[in-house]
C-alpha cells in the first residue's frame, strides 16, 4: 500500500487543518482525538511519512517511542486514569481509518465503559 500525502493527519501536520495540539517537536505532533473514546484520548502522530507500522522506518519508530511513553505518563498523571491502552491499527480490516502512522493513548477509568 502506498502513502497518500493528502491524508487528514498529513494535512494537520502541514498546518492545513486545525487540531487541539498539546505538544509538538521535531519527531511528532501530539493532539487530542476529535472523537475521544474516553476523557483524555490522545494521539501521537510521527512527522515521518508512513502509512502505518508496516512501512515505518525502524529509525523513526525508535525516535518516537520514548515520546509515546512520555505522553502515556503525562496523560495518566493529568487525567487520574486507572490505566491506559496504547493502540495502533494497521490497514482498514484492522480498524485503521487514517492512513498516517499514529498511536492512541486511551485512558481507562474503572467502572466507565469506553465511549461513555
Ligand atoms: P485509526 O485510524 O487508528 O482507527 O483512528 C484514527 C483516529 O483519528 C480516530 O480515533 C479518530 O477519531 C481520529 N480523527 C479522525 N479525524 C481527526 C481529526 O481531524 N482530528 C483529530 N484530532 N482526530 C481525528
Amino acid at each position: 500500500m502506498t502513502y497518500d500525502s493528502a491524508n487528514i493527519f498529513a494535512r494537520i501536520l502541514k498546518g492545513e487543518l486545525p487540531c487541539h495540539n498539546v505538544h509538538e517537536d521535531d519527531i511528532a505532533l501530539v493532539m487530542m482525538d476529535i472523537f475521544p473514546q474516553s476523557r483524555g484520548h490522545t494521539l501521537i502522530v510521527p512527522k515521518a511519512a508512513s502509512r502505518n507500522l508496516l512501512d515505518a522506518d525502524p529509525a523513526d519508530l525508535s525516535a518516537v517511542m520514548p515520546l509515546v511513553q512520555r505522553v502515556a505518563r503525562a496523560v495518566k498523571a493529568a487525567t487520574g486514569a486507572d490505566g491506559l491502552r496504547l493502540m495502533q491499527f494497521n490497514e482498514a480490516p484492522a480498524g485503521q481509518t487514517v492512513f498516517h502512522l499514529h498511536f492512541h493513548i486511551i485512558p481507562i477509568y474503572e467502572g466507565v465503559a469506553l465511549g461513555a
